[in-house]
Protein backbone atom coordinates (compact mmCIF):
# COMPACT_ATOMS: atom_id res chain seq x y z
CA UNK A 1 0.00 0.00 0.00
CA UNK A 2 2.69 2.24 0.96
CA UNK A 3 4.91 1.59 -2.66
CA UNK A 4 5.58 4.61 -4.63
CA UNK A 5 4.03 5.35 -7.53
CA UNK A 6 5.76 3.64 -10.71
CA UNK A 7 7.43 6.23 -13.25
CA UNK A 8 9.21 6.10 -16.52
CA UNK A 9 12.91 4.47 -16.35
CA UNK A 10 15.58 6.85 -16.89
CA UNK A 11 16.37 7.07 -20.50
CA UNK A 12 20.65 6.00 -21.29
CA UNK A 13 21.50 9.90 -21.78
CA UNK A 14 19.49 10.82 -18.36
CA UNK A 15 21.76 8.34 -16.59
CA UNK A 16 24.64 9.34 -18.59
CA UNK A 17 24.22 12.98 -17.89
CA UNK A 18 24.78 13.24 -14.38
CA UNK A 19 28.20 12.17 -13.62
CA UNK A 20 27.91 10.82 -10.02
CA UNK A 21 30.16 11.82 -7.00
CA UNK A 22 32.40 9.21 -5.18
CA UNK A 23 30.72 6.44 -7.66
CA UNK A 24 31.66 3.85 -10.38
CA UNK A 25 29.79 5.36 -12.85
CA UNK A 26 30.34 2.74 -15.38
CA UNK A 27 29.06 -0.11 -13.24
CA UNK A 28 25.96 1.86 -11.58
CA UNK A 29 24.81 2.98 -14.98
CA UNK A 30 24.54 -0.82 -16.54
CA UNK A 31 22.77 -1.75 -13.09
CA UNK A 32 21.54 0.94 -11.63
CA UNK A 33 20.16 1.29 -8.03
CA UNK A 34 17.71 4.15 -7.40
CA UNK A 35 15.73 5.33 -4.77
CA UNK A 36 12.02 6.79 -5.55
CA UNK A 37 10.91 7.36 -1.75
CA UNK A 38 11.98 7.99 1.91
CA UNK A 39 10.13 7.76 4.78
CA UNK A 40 11.05 7.29 8.47
CA UNK A 41 13.48 4.35 8.64
CA UNK A 42 12.77 3.02 4.96
CA UNK A 43 13.87 3.97 1.34
CA UNK A 44 11.81 1.70 -1.40
CA UNK A 45 13.92 1.41 -4.40
CA UNK A 46 13.31 1.46 -8.50
CA UNK A 47 10.87 -1.57 -8.32
CA UNK A 48 8.94 -0.12 -5.05
CA UNK A 49 10.71 -3.02 -3.13
CA UNK A 50 11.28 -1.45 0.69
CA UNK A 51 14.82 -0.89 2.30
CA UNK A 52 15.80 -0.15 5.43
CA UNK A 53 18.78 2.84 6.13
CA UNK A 54 20.67 1.30 8.21
CA UNK A 55 23.28 4.76 7.54
CA UNK A 56 20.29 7.48 8.53
CA UNK A 57 21.56 8.31 4.55
CA UNK A 58 24.98 9.20 4.97
CA UNK A 59 24.58 9.98 9.07
CA UNK A 60 22.76 12.52 8.00
CA UNK A 61 19.24 11.74 8.12
CA UNK A 62 19.35 11.53 12.30
CA UNK A 63 15.64 12.24 13.24
CA UNK A 64 14.55 9.61 10.02
CA UNK A 65 13.22 10.32 6.54
CA UNK A 66 10.39 12.67 5.33
CA UNK A 67 10.27 15.19 8.27
CA UNK A 68 7.34 17.02 7.42
CA UNK A 69 8.35 19.81 10.06
CA UNK A 70 11.20 20.52 8.30
CA UNK A 71 9.19 20.38 4.80
CA UNK A 72 6.97 22.94 5.88
CA UNK A 73 9.35 25.23 7.76
CA UNK A 74 11.63 25.42 4.39
CA UNK A 75 8.30 26.30 2.30
CA UNK A 76 7.35 28.88 4.45
CA UNK A 77 10.88 30.54 4.56
CA UNK A 78 10.67 29.89 0.98
CA UNK A 79 7.83 31.91 0.19
CA UNK A 80 8.59 34.34 3.23
CA UNK A 81 12.03 35.47 2.28
CA UNK A 82 14.28 33.18 -0.42
CA UNK A 83 17.24 34.58 0.15
CA UNK A 84 19.00 37.30 1.15
CA UNK A 85 22.69 38.35 0.39
CA UNK A 86 24.46 37.42 3.95
CA UNK A 87 27.57 40.08 3.49
CA UNK A 88 26.93 43.32 4.88
CA UNK A 89 23.25 42.46 5.82
CA UNK A 90 21.04 39.98 7.56
CA UNK A 91 18.06 37.78 8.03
CA UNK A 92 16.43 37.06 10.77
CA UNK A 93 16.99 33.12 10.36
CA UNK A 94 20.99 32.86 10.60
CA UNK A 95 20.76 34.96 14.01
CA UNK A 96 18.06 32.87 15.26
CA UNK A 97 19.60 29.64 14.27
CA UNK A 98 23.26 30.44 15.40
CA UNK A 99 21.68 30.84 19.03
CA UNK A 100 19.91 27.87 19.18
CA UNK A 101 23.08 26.24 18.01
CA UNK A 102 24.95 28.13 20.49
CA UNK A 103 23.08 26.78 23.32
CA UNK A 104 23.16 23.02 22.62
CA UNK A 105 27.25 23.46 22.35
CA UNK A 106 29.38 23.41 24.80
CA UNK A 107 29.76 26.49 26.91
CA UNK A 108 32.50 28.47 25.22
CA UNK A 109 31.36 28.08 22.10
CA UNK A 110 28.92 31.17 21.49
CA UNK A 111 29.97 31.91 17.29
CA UNK A 112 28.84 30.15 14.63
CA UNK A 113 30.09 30.46 11.04
CA UNK A 114 27.55 28.77 8.48
CA UNK A 115 28.99 27.05 5.07
CA UNK A 116 26.68 24.57 2.78
CA UNK A 117 28.95 21.40 3.28
CA UNK A 118 31.39 19.34 5.58
CA UNK A 119 33.91 19.98 2.98
CA UNK A 120 33.81 23.80 3.54
CA UNK A 121 33.68 23.70 7.43
CA UNK A 122 37.11 22.21 6.93
CA UNK A 123 38.22 24.78 4.87
CA UNK A 124 36.20 27.51 6.99
CA UNK A 125 38.14 25.98 10.06
CA UNK A 126 41.59 25.90 8.83
CA UNK A 127 41.13 29.87 8.06
CA UNK A 128 40.28 30.46 11.09
CA UNK A 129 42.85 28.72 12.68
CA UNK A 130 45.32 31.27 10.11
CA UNK A 131 43.49 34.28 11.33
CA UNK A 132 43.49 33.79 14.72
CA UNK A 133 47.66 33.36 15.18
CA UNK A 134 47.80 36.00 12.60
CA UNK A 135 45.60 38.36 15.26
CA UNK A 136 48.37 37.18 17.91
CA UNK A 137 51.42 38.04 16.00
CA UNK A 138 52.09 34.39 15.09
CA UNK A 139 51.23 34.18 11.62
CA UNK A 140 54.59 31.53 10.84
CA UNK A 141 51.95 28.31 12.80
CA UNK A 142 51.61 27.23 8.99
CA UNK A 143 51.69 23.84 10.12
CA UNK A 144 49.09 21.62 10.72
CA UNK A 145 48.75 18.27 12.04
CA UNK A 146 46.33 15.71 10.93
CA UNK A 147 45.91 12.13 11.18
CA UNK A 148 46.47 8.72 9.22
CA UNK A 149 42.80 7.41 8.40
CA UNK A 150 41.46 10.86 8.46
CA UNK A 151 38.62 11.95 5.95
CA UNK A 152 37.91 15.74 6.44
CA UNK A 153 35.85 16.18 2.89
CA UNK A 154 37.13 16.87 -0.59
CA UNK A 155 38.02 20.41 -0.89
CA UNK A 156 41.57 21.21 -1.12
CA UNK A 157 41.82 22.05 2.31
CA UNK A 158 40.15 18.80 3.50
CA UNK A 159 42.57 16.68 0.72
CA UNK A 160 45.20 17.83 2.32
CA UNK A 161 44.45 16.61 5.89
CA UNK A 162 43.32 13.43 4.18
CA UNK A 163 44.93 10.12 5.49
CA UNK A 164 43.01 7.99 2.94
CA UNK A 165 45.10 7.35 0.40
CA UNK A 166 42.46 7.34 -2.46
CA UNK A 167 41.20 10.77 -1.66
CA UNK A 168 45.20 12.15 -1.98
CA UNK A 169 46.47 10.01 -4.75
CA UNK A 170 44.63 11.55 -7.61
CA UNK A 171 44.91 14.68 -6.33
CA UNK A 172 48.81 15.35 -5.14
CA UNK A 173 48.61 18.94 -5.23
CA UNK A 174 47.70 20.01 -1.65
CA UNK A 175 48.32 22.06 1.06
CA UNK A 176 51.89 22.15 1.83
CA UNK A 177 53.24 21.80 5.88
CA UNK A 178 50.83 18.73 6.49
CA UNK A 179 52.21 16.12 8.85
CA UNK A 180 50.59 13.23 10.18
CA UNK A 181 50.09 11.30 13.04
CA UNK A 182 49.52 7.52 13.31
CA UNK A 183 45.65 6.25 13.35
CA UNK A 184 44.02 4.37 16.22
CA UNK A 185 43.24 1.47 15.29
CA UNK A 186 45.33 -1.62 16.69
CA UNK A 187 45.43 -4.60 15.04
CA UNK A 188 46.30 -6.55 18.56
CA UNK A 189 42.55 -5.36 20.07
CA UNK A 190 39.90 -6.53 17.54
CA UNK A 191 36.64 -6.29 18.55
CA UNK A 192 36.68 -3.77 21.42
CA UNK A 193 33.90 -2.41 22.04
CA UNK A 194 33.99 1.53 22.97
CA UNK A 195 37.05 3.39 23.77
CA UNK A 196 39.67 0.90 23.45
CA UNK A 197 41.42 0.44 26.86
CA UNK A 198 44.98 0.82 25.45
CA UNK A 199 46.36 3.66 23.06
CA UNK A 200 46.30 6.83 24.57
CA UNK A 201 50.07 7.57 24.14
CA UNK A 202 49.36 7.51 20.12
CA UNK A 203 49.06 11.22 21.01
CA UNK A 204 52.57 11.54 21.80
CA UNK A 205 53.02 11.53 18.00
CA UNK A 206 51.59 15.12 18.31
CA UNK A 207 54.61 15.59 20.92
CA UNK A 208 57.14 14.04 18.35
CA UNK A 209 55.72 16.63 15.85
CA UNK A 210 56.40 19.62 18.52
CA UNK A 211 59.76 18.25 18.83
CA UNK A 212 60.71 17.59 15.81
CA UNK A 213 59.31 21.33 13.85
CA UNK A 214 58.70 23.14 17.18
CA UNK A 215 55.73 23.75 18.91
CA UNK A 216 55.43 27.85 17.66
CA UNK A 217 55.17 26.49 13.92
CA UNK A 218 51.97 24.26 14.19
CA UNK A 219 48.58 25.94 14.24
CA UNK A 220 46.18 23.62 14.94
CA UNK A 221 45.72 19.76 15.23
CA UNK A 222 42.39 18.45 13.26
CA UNK A 223 41.14 15.05 14.20
CA UNK A 224 37.23 13.45 13.86
CA UNK A 225 36.77 12.64 17.69
CA UNK A 226 35.46 9.08 16.18
CA UNK A 227 37.12 8.48 12.95
CA UNK A 228 33.88 7.62 10.81
CA UNK A 229 34.63 7.53 7.14
CA UNK A 230 37.56 4.50 7.70
CA UNK A 231 35.22 2.57 9.63
CA UNK A 232 34.07 4.32 13.40
CA UNK A 233 37.58 4.33 14.83
CA UNK A 234 36.83 5.17 18.43
CA UNK A 235 39.61 7.15 20.46
CA UNK A 236 41.71 4.87 23.15
CA UNK A 237 40.55 6.09 26.71
CA UNK A 238 42.86 9.26 27.62
CA UNK A 239 44.05 9.70 23.92
CA UNK A 240 41.95 13.16 23.51
CA UNK A 241 42.75 14.11 26.65
CA UNK A 242 46.56 13.99 26.16
CA UNK A 243 46.02 15.70 22.39
CA UNK A 244 44.61 18.89 24.73
CA UNK A 245 46.79 18.96 26.82
CA UNK A 246 49.99 19.10 24.30
CA UNK A 247 48.23 21.74 22.26
CA UNK A 248 47.66 23.64 25.50
CA UNK A 249 51.51 23.70 26.25
CA UNK A 250 52.37 24.38 23.21
CA UNK A 251 49.85 27.40 22.02
CA UNK A 252 48.21 24.96 19.26
CA UNK A 253 44.63 24.92 18.48
CA UNK A 254 43.07 21.60 18.49
CA UNK A 255 39.76 21.49 16.08
CA UNK A 256 37.56 18.74 16.30
CA UNK A 257 35.69 17.78 13.36
CA UNK A 258 32.61 16.64 14.31
CA UNK A 259 30.75 16.40 10.83
CA UNK A 260 29.43 13.15 11.60
CA UNK A 261 29.54 12.86 15.22
CA UNK A 262 27.64 16.24 15.69
CA UNK A 263 24.18 16.16 16.71
CA UNK A 264 23.67 12.62 19.04
CA UNK A 265 25.12 9.91 17.23
CA UNK A 266 27.35 8.97 19.95
CA UNK A 267 24.68 9.83 22.66
CA UNK A 268 25.72 13.43 23.67
CA UNK A 269 24.92 16.37 22.14
CA UNK A 270 28.55 16.63 20.59
CA UNK A 271 31.51 14.49 21.06
CA UNK A 272 33.75 16.64 23.20
CA UNK A 273 30.75 16.38 25.50
CA UNK A 274 30.97 12.54 25.39
CA UNK A 275 34.66 12.08 25.40
CA UNK A 276 34.66 15.64 28.18
CA UNK A 277 37.39 17.30 26.10
CA UNK A 278 36.99 20.76 24.37
CA UNK A 279 38.18 21.77 21.28
CA UNK A 280 39.05 25.27 20.48
CA UNK A 281 37.12 24.71 17.15
CA UNK A 282 34.67 22.77 16.48
CA UNK A 283 33.28 22.04 12.68
CA UNK A 284 30.00 20.29 11.42
CA UNK A 285 27.52 19.43 9.12
CA UNK A 286 25.59 16.25 8.68
CA UNK A 287 22.91 15.82 10.74
CA UNK A 288 22.48 19.85 11.27
CA UNK A 289 19.70 19.91 9.28
CA UNK A 290 18.45 16.10 9.06
CA UNK A 291 20.07 15.99 5.62
CA UNK A 292 16.90 18.11 4.20
CA UNK A 293 18.98 21.07 2.99
CA UNK A 294 22.77 21.09 2.22
CA UNK A 295 24.74 23.26 5.06
CA UNK A 296 27.50 23.03 7.37
CA UNK A 297 28.92 25.29 10.77
CA UNK A 298 32.04 25.95 12.42
CA UNK A 299 31.71 26.73 15.96
CA UNK A 300 34.12 28.84 17.86
CA UNK A 301 34.93 29.49 21.35
CA UNK A 302 34.59 33.43 22.64
CA UNK A 303 38.49 33.38 22.72
CA UNK A 304 38.82 32.47 18.93
CA UNK A 305 36.17 34.56 18.09
CA UNK A 306 37.20 38.20 20.06
CA UNK A 307 41.19 37.36 19.17
CA UNK A 308 40.20 37.04 15.43
CA UNK A 309 37.19 40.11 15.77
CA UNK A 310 39.48 42.47 18.15
CA UNK A 311 42.64 42.54 16.03
CA UNK A 312 41.09 44.12 13.29
CA UNK A 313 40.34 48.36 12.77
CA UNK A 314 36.72 48.86 13.93
CA UNK A 315 34.90 49.18 10.35
CA UNK A 316 37.05 45.97 8.65
CA UNK A 317 35.61 43.05 7.54
CA UNK A 318 37.72 40.84 10.73
CA UNK A 319 37.46 37.69 8.83
CA UNK A 320 37.69 37.64 4.97
CA UNK A 321 36.03 34.43 4.29
CA UNK A 322 32.20 33.84 3.80
CA UNK A 323 29.97 31.51 1.02
CA UNK A 324 27.39 33.03 -1.14
CA UNK A 325 24.78 30.72 0.45
CA UNK A 326 26.12 31.13 3.95
CA UNK A 327 23.54 30.56 6.54
CA UNK A 328 20.94 30.41 3.71
CA UNK A 329 17.34 31.33 4.89
CA UNK A 330 15.58 27.99 4.04
CA UNK A 331 19.07 26.41 5.36
CA UNK A 332 18.39 28.30 8.43
CA UNK A 333 14.44 26.78 8.99
CA UNK A 334 15.78 23.24 8.00
CA UNK A 335 18.31 23.71 11.13
CA UNK A 336 15.37 25.44 13.58
CA UNK A 337 12.91 22.76 13.00
CA UNK A 338 15.46 19.83 13.10
CA UNK A 339 16.74 21.33 16.52
CA UNK A 340 12.89 20.97 17.50
CA UNK A 341 12.32 17.38 16.68
CA UNK A 342 15.66 16.31 18.31
CA UNK A 343 14.34 18.31 21.31
CA UNK A 344 11.08 18.23 21.48
CA UNK A 345 11.00 13.83 20.58
CA UNK A 346 14.05 13.75 22.80
CA UNK A 347 16.01 12.10 20.29
CA UNK A 348 19.17 12.34 21.90
CA UNK A 349 18.60 10.45 24.45
CA UNK A 350 16.56 8.14 22.54
CA UNK A 351 20.10 7.18 20.79
CA UNK A 352 21.66 6.91 23.84
CA UNK A 353 19.29 4.14 25.22
CA UNK A 354 19.14 2.25 21.83
CA UNK A 355 23.21 2.45 21.80
CA UNK A 356 23.05 -0.67 24.43
CA UNK A 357 20.96 -2.45 22.16
CA UNK A 358 22.57 -1.40 18.89
CA UNK A 359 25.94 -2.06 20.04
CA UNK A 360 24.82 -5.38 21.28
CA UNK A 361 23.44 -6.98 17.75
CA UNK A 362 26.13 -6.01 15.85
CA UNK A 363 28.61 -7.87 17.86
CA UNK A 364 26.54 -10.98 17.17
CA UNK A 365 28.07 -10.56 13.75
CA UNK A 366 31.26 -11.58 15.49
CA UNK A 367 30.82 -15.15 15.01
CA UNK A 368 30.61 -14.69 10.58
CA UNK A 369 33.75 -15.89 9.06
CA UNK A 370 34.45 -12.83 6.93
CA UNK A 371 33.91 -10.58 9.78
CA UNK A 372 37.45 -9.34 10.70
CA UNK A 373 36.73 -6.65 13.41
CA UNK A 374 33.84 -4.88 14.55
CA UNK A 375 34.14 -1.00 16.69
CA UNK A 376 31.37 0.99 17.67
CA UNK A 377 29.99 3.44 20.04
CA UNK A 378 26.48 5.72 20.78
CA UNK A 379 24.45 4.55 17.83
CA UNK A 380 27.58 4.05 15.13
CA UNK A 381 29.27 1.01 14.26
CA UNK A 382 32.43 -0.45 11.76
CA UNK A 383 31.76 -3.73 11.00
CA UNK A 384 35.10 -4.49 9.22
CA UNK A 385 34.77 -7.73 6.63
CA UNK A 386 38.16 -9.45 5.63
CA UNK A 387 39.43 -8.02 2.11
CA UNK A 388 40.01 -9.83 -1.31
CA UNK A 389 43.38 -10.76 -1.83
CA UNK A 390 45.15 -7.82 -3.50
CA UNK A 391 41.85 -5.56 -4.56
CA UNK A 392 41.23 -3.79 -0.52
CA UNK A 393 37.37 -2.50 -0.80
CA UNK A 394 36.17 -4.34 -3.60
CA UNK A 395 34.70 -7.11 -1.51
CA UNK A 396 32.93 -3.81 0.36
CA UNK A 397 32.01 -2.77 -2.96
CA UNK A 398 30.26 -5.80 -3.92
CA UNK A 399 28.50 -6.35 -0.37
CA UNK A 400 27.07 -2.89 -0.89
CA UNK A 401 25.15 -4.22 -3.91
CA UNK A 402 24.12 -7.18 -2.01
CA UNK A 403 22.64 -5.69 0.64
CA UNK A 404 20.94 -3.32 -1.34
CA UNK A 405 18.99 -6.07 -3.12
CA UNK A 406 19.03 -8.07 0.55
CA UNK A 407 16.73 -4.87 1.13
CA UNK A 408 18.98 -2.72 3.44
CA UNK A 409 21.30 0.44 3.00
CA UNK A 410 24.53 0.60 4.22
CA UNK A 411 27.38 2.92 3.54
CA UNK A 412 30.34 1.15 3.40
CA UNK A 413 33.99 2.57 2.83
CA UNK A 414 36.58 0.38 1.93
CA UNK A 415 35.42 -3.21 3.58
CA UNK A 416 34.01 -1.23 6.52
CA UNK A 417 29.94 -1.36 6.35
CA UNK A 418 29.34 1.92 8.68
CA UNK A 419 26.31 1.17 10.47
CA UNK A 420 24.46 4.24 11.72
CA UNK A 421 20.63 4.45 12.34
CA UNK A 422 18.61 7.08 12.63
CA UNK A 423 17.50 8.07 16.31
CA UNK A 424 14.02 7.40 15.51
CA UNK A 425 14.60 3.34 15.31
CA UNK A 426 13.71 1.06 17.67
CA UNK A 427 14.88 -2.36 18.70
CA UNK A 428 13.41 -4.00 15.84
CA UNK A 429 14.91 -1.95 13.06
CA UNK A 430 18.13 -2.62 14.82
CA UNK A 431 16.95 -6.14 13.97
CA UNK A 432 16.16 -5.97 10.51
CA UNK A 433 19.23 -4.16 9.54
CA UNK A 434 21.56 -6.83 11.35
CA UNK A 435 20.03 -9.62 9.88
CA UNK A 436 19.98 -8.16 6.59
CA UNK A 437 23.76 -8.21 7.26
CA UNK A 438 23.53 -11.71 8.52
CA UNK A 439 21.99 -12.93 5.24
CA UNK A 440 24.61 -10.49 3.14
CA UNK A 441 27.78 -11.63 4.79
CA UNK A 442 26.93 -15.15 5.72
CA UNK A 443 26.73 -15.78 1.61
CA UNK A 444 30.37 -14.88 1.10
N1 LIG B 1 34.40 15.62 7.69
C1 LIG B 1 33.98 14.41 8.07
C2 LIG B 1 34.42 13.83 9.36
C3 LIG B 1 33.11 13.68 7.24
O1 LIG B 1 32.71 12.48 7.60
C4 LIG B 1 32.69 14.26 6.02
C5 LIG B 1 31.78 13.54 5.13
O2 LIG B 1 31.55 12.36 5.26
C6 LIG B 1 33.16 15.53 5.68
C7 LIG B 1 34.01 16.19 6.55
C8 LIG B 1 32.77 16.18 4.40
O3 LIG B 1 31.44 16.55 4.40
P1 LIG B 1 30.69 16.87 3.02
O4 LIG B 1 30.57 15.60 2.28
O5 LIG B 1 29.36 17.45 3.48
O6 LIG B 1 31.49 17.89 2.29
Amino acid sequence: TNKPSGGAPLSNDALEAHWMPFSSNREFKASPRMVRKSEGMYLWNQNGDKLIDGSSGLFNVAAGHGRREIADAVHAQMLENDYTSPFQLGQSKSFEFADRLAQLLPDPFNHVFFVNSGSESIDTALKMVMAYHRARGQGQRLRFVSRERAYHGVNIGGVSLAGMVRNRETFPVVMPNIVMMRHTWDEAHLFERGQPEHGAELADDLLRMVQTYGGSTIGAVFVEPVAGSTGTLVPPKGYLERLRKICDDNGILLVFDEVITGFGRLGAPFASQKFGVQPDIMTMAKALTNGAIPMGAVAATDHVYETITGAAPENAIEFFHGYTYSGHPAACAAGIATLDIYEREGLFEKAAELSDYFLDAIWSLKDLPIVRDIRGIGLMAGVEVFPLEGKPGARGNELQKSLFWNGCHVKWTGDSAIVAPSFVAERGHVDEIVDALRRTLKDQ
